[in-house]
């Protein structure tokens, strides 16, 4: 039997009208959709009046998990992968299990179907050089973080990284403490969504700017 194809689908990072046609075509045409929070997968589906059963797919999921979404590619079924936002697989737990299946079973087709991705958009917009850049993904909690930081400040091309809401003030101060002054720094807060705000600013002046701390981030470094 013909294996199933696992299609990469990305999906909007805040405002739903961000998605490709291929990516709707391809939503319609599988037979699952693997997501990690089926609430925000169900509401994307449903605003384009798109009926499709979910399996919901995260960082915790089990090797029990994994074999069943093994058994239905092995059937020959056609399945989407998508997350809570964005590219799969760029900082999510999308990448764990692409490189399992990936690894597991032979000759297996996994298609991108690209879009949106935060810290591409965050990017897009700064207008600092993008010939050669360094995402990061996300600053470590505890243990590592001022290594993290040591190296963004040793960084010799634009870096570019995530952080939370509640962790956006401390990293703002990390980043005052081993950047130098004159360094550009761009911060994308909530990026195509109603509340979206762009903080533009060097890390001199940056005690000038008051971020608000809810929402989401990604914060871009000249
Ligand atoms: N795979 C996703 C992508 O392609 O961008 C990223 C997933 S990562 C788990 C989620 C993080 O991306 C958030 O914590 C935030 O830092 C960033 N992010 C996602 N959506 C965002 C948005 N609309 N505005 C700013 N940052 C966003």
């Amino acid at each position: 039997m013909e294996k199933g194809k696992l299609y990469i689908v990305a999906t909007p990072i805040g405002n739903l009208d961000d998605i490709t046609l291929r990516a709707l075509a391809t939503l319609k045409s599988v037979d699952f959709v693997l997501c990690e929070d089926t609430r925000v997968t169900k509401n994307l589906l449903d605003r384009y009046e798109i009926v499709k059963q979910t399996i919901s797919y995260h960082q915790h999921s089990d090797a029990r998990k994994t074999k069943e979404i093994i058994e239905l590619l092995e059937n020959g079924k056609n399945l989407a992968l998508v997350t809570d936002a964005g590219t799969p697989g760029i900082s999510d737990p999308g990448n764990l299990l692409i490189s399992d299946l990936g690894f597991r079973i032979s000759d297996l087709v996994i298609v991108p179907i690209p879009g949106p991705c935060a810290a591409i958009a965050a990017l897009s917009i700064s207008g600092f050089p993008t010939d050669k850049y360094f995402f990061m993904g996300f600053p470590p909690h505890k243990n590592k973080r001022e290594k993290f930081f040591k190296e963004v400040a040793s960084a010799e091309y634009t870096v570019v990284f995530y952080e939370s809401g509640h962790r956006i003030t401390k990293c703002l101060t990390e980043l005052q403490k081993f950047l130098k002054p004159e360094q550009k720094i761009l911060i994308g807060r909530e990026l195509t969504k109603k509340f979206e705000t762009i903080y533009r600013s060097t890390i001199g002046r940056m005690g000038d700017i008051k971020v608000e701390e809810r929402g989401e981030f990604v914060v871009v470094i000249s």
